[in-house]
């Protein structure tokens, strides 16, 4: 029967129908390898000087490279740590080097973690060693959410809840610095709607895994931070991070390219899934992958999503829960939507931190936000606040601490 042949190998029988041409198993594979083998040829081709000029610069005889990954559980970080792995398992036997390692990293946000028994693995360390186990030619690790709050570039008094009055603020701001677990996840429920907890949460989890992969490369040299994005992920991100008034910010969140944690560290961020829909690579876990996963991973529903859950429980959506749901529709019916809303992205320039021009008209360094540690757009700033009034309220009032934050976390710490 013609119609059931790959159109691709035109030998095999099409089991799948991707991007509207029916295809078999093995070519399906091929074409998930392959998407994700040109984004790290990009990687490997912009970070090329980098490589050999670092300093202390790896073991300069060997042509492996190392990334870090973040590995959320979800279905496309679970992907891009499979591909990964296929791609060098065919590289090796193929006569080749293997190309690449990684050290994955999972950012455990489970906040509840202190009062159980130490000696009793977390329920993500024990996951892990499934990965361990399936995938030894990497290494994992798992990274507490708390962590972050060693971060001096995140000025933590920024989110300390605002009903304090000038003269106990300036005590608290030393005294109450929040330090355990229960004090971060006070901190999350603390914030005025499910939107602003899991915007916080989210970008708590970026900036520690950014900064982890910064921090640690001037030691052991790592190449670049990995993120397993789709397109769609992407996609929501940009409407989302769009409504929550961090437009301008997109050009670090969503591109490929250097970034720079807050401390003064650069570092390559690359998304190597981006040019795949989420439905793809959940496909790819079920068809193609056999990642240590239960039945129930398979949910077409970003990990981070539930891990929100597992913090604070929330009665209304978050904006990015309304763009999941709105996302996996249009991903649906007309994926080259979600594509050209990346695509756009790509498009806008980065204003860099460190060219930020003050009122002289003369240049001036910038550390960003205090919070999100993205640049501030400050013209923009005003723009935003402009349309709603201004929150600033009269001396003393903590909220003039706001001015070192963007808008987008502004409005997710005071609401
Ligand atoms: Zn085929
Ligand atoms: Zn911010």
């Amino acid at each position: 029967m013609p119609d059931k042949q790959c159109r691709r190998c035109k030998e095999q029988e099409a089991v799948h129908t991707i991007r509207a041409d029916p295809i078999c198993n093995d070519c399906f594979s091929l074409f998930v390898k392959t998407k994700t083998v040109k984004r790290l040829e990009v990687l490997n081709r912009e970070t090329k000087s980098s490589h050999t000029g670092r300093p202390g610069g790896g073991a300069p005889n060997s042509n492996v490279r190392k990334f870090y990954a973040g590995l959320s559980f979800g279905p496309s970080s679970s992907a891009l740590v499979d591909i990964c792995e296929q791609i060098i398992v065919g590289r090796l036997s193929r006569g080749r080097d293997a190309a690449f390692n990684l050290h994955v990293v999972h950012v455990d946000t489970d906040l509840e973690q202190s009062s159980t028994d130490l000696d009793t693995p977390s329920p993500a360390e024990q996951r892990l060693d499934q990965w361990r186990a399936r995938y030894p030619r990497f290494t994992f690790e798992r990274v507490p959410l708390k962590d972050i709050l060693a971060l001096d570039t995140i000025d933590w008094a920024t989110l300390l809840p605002s009903n304090t009055t000038e003269e106990t603020e300036q005590k608290a701001s030393q005294a109450q610095r929040p330090s355990t677990p229960a004090d971060l996840r006070t901190i999350i429920s603390n914030l005025p709607s499910a939107t602003s907890r899991r915007d916080v949460l989210d970008l708590l989890v970026r900036r520690l895994l950014i900064s982890k992969a910064a921090f640690t490369a001037e030691n052991a040299p790592y190449d670049a931070l990995l993120l397993g994005c789709s397109t769609t992920a992407l996609a929501e991100r940009t409407l989302a991070e769009t409504a929550k008034g961090r437009g301008f910010s997109l050009p670090w969140q969503i591109n490929d390219g250097a970034i720079e944690d807050g401390a003064g560290h650069k570092l390559a961020l690359y998304h190597p899934v981006r040019e795949l829909f989420r439905n793809e690579l959940v496909l790819y876990l079920s068809a193609v992958a056999q990642p240590p996963l239960t039945e129930g991973d398979f949910v077409l529903m970003p990990a981070s999503a539930s891990s929100a859950a597992a913090v604070v429980s929330h009665k209304d959506l978050s904006i990015e829960e309304v763009m999941t749901r709105y996302f996996a529709e249009v991903e649906l019916n007309y994926p080259s939507i979600v594509a050209n809303v990346v695509r756009t992205t790509a498009k806008l320039e980065r204003h860099s931190h460190d060219h930020v021009h003050d009122h002289d008209g003369g240049e001036s360094t910038s550390p960003g936000c205090r919070v999100c540690g993205m640049p501030l757009d400050e013209a923009g700033n005003e723009r935003w606040k402009g349309e709603i009034g201004p929150l600033d309220g009269p001396e003393g009032d903590p909220r003039l601490r706001v001015e070192r934050l963007c808008y987008g976390c502004e409005r997710s710490i005071h609401g």
